[in-house]
């Protein structure tokens, strides 16, 4: 499967919406067909997860047994950073997380619990270059984003950058491919000039809250010359876990002069 690219951040300016030009996921010119033909010639039809059921190239080769083992978020949850809460709620809310620290970014939002499939999805996709799986993720994202963010003024899409050397060793970042399927859904322009990432971070698996925040604080930077005065930003990444990373990208992004920044990811830890 093609790749493009590699990018290392602070590219030109504009970059993002020439490479955003992939087919929209929802288009009624016959992409899936195409991409079912044209992939089907490499790969089997079969359930890339349980190996045991149809799926296809257009279904990211994630069948329909397994997409049912999906753990959607749906409220009430915290009005900051989305973690789902378990009970009525009728007001607004802010969990206990949030109201400790100072987060930069104005709301997260995840479609589905990193677990199970969705975390063997992701899995596969960042860590084998198991492209196949893209298809899954990036409708997992638009079906659940467009709705909330179409007409609502969002200027930019930026994805959260990696490090040049672990881009390079990856030869993509999954950030940056999600977003620009859903820059092209949503018709705004995906950024990747703004941030770089300055220190190849350390894998943030193992670590403890605090220490997945040290990790990260002072790990981005602004791209010079870049100013985004007044401009609403949606930060996508494919996973959000503690937050922290997120909020270290948002902090440097209102410092370039953005009003606000609201960050959608495919999957959340819980
Ligand atoms: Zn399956
Ligand atoms: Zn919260």
């Amino acid at each position: 499967m093609r790749l493009d690219p590699m990018t290392t951040g602070c590219e030109r300016a504009g970059d993002g919406e020439k490479r955003g030009e992939d087919p929209p996921f929802r288009g009624g010119f016959g992409w899936k067909e195409w991409l079912d033909g044209a992939l089907g010639l490499l790969y089997p039809s079969v359930c890339q997860i349980c190996q045991r059921e149809f799926a296809s190239a257009g279904e990211g080769y994630v069948g329909r047994e397994c997409w049912r083992g999906l753990r959607f978020i749906q409220p009430p949850y915290c009005d900051r950073c989305g973690l789902p809460y378990a009970g009525e709620i009728t007001h607004e809310f802010e969990c206990s997380n949030c109201h400790q620290r100072r987060l930069y970014f104005q709301t997260a939002r995840a479609v589905v619990v990193a677990a199970g499939v969705a975390r063997d999805v992701l899995h596969g996709y960042k860590y084998r270059r198991a492209l196949w799986f893209e298809p899954f993720l990036s409708r997992l994202l638009i079906d659940f984003a467009v709705p909330h963010l179409k007409g609502t003024g969002f200027d930019l899409l930026v994805p959260v950058p990696l490090h040049a050397v672990k881009q390079r060793e990856r030869e993509f970042n999954q950030a940056e491919r999600l977003a620009r399927k859903l820059g092209t859904a949503l018709g705004i322009p995906v950024r990747t000039d703004l941030l770089r990432r300055l220190h190849p971070t350390r894998s943030q698996t193992r670590l403890s809250r605090t220490e997945r925040a040290e990790n990260v604080d002072h790990a981005f930077i602004g791209c010079e010359n870049r100013e985004l005065t007044g401009q609403r930003v949606i930060l996508v990444d494919d996973v959000l876990t503690t937050g922290a990373t997120a909020s270290a990208c948002a902090g440097v992004l209102l410092k370039m002069g953005a009003t606000e920044v609201s960050v959608w990811t495919v999957a959340r830890g819980i």
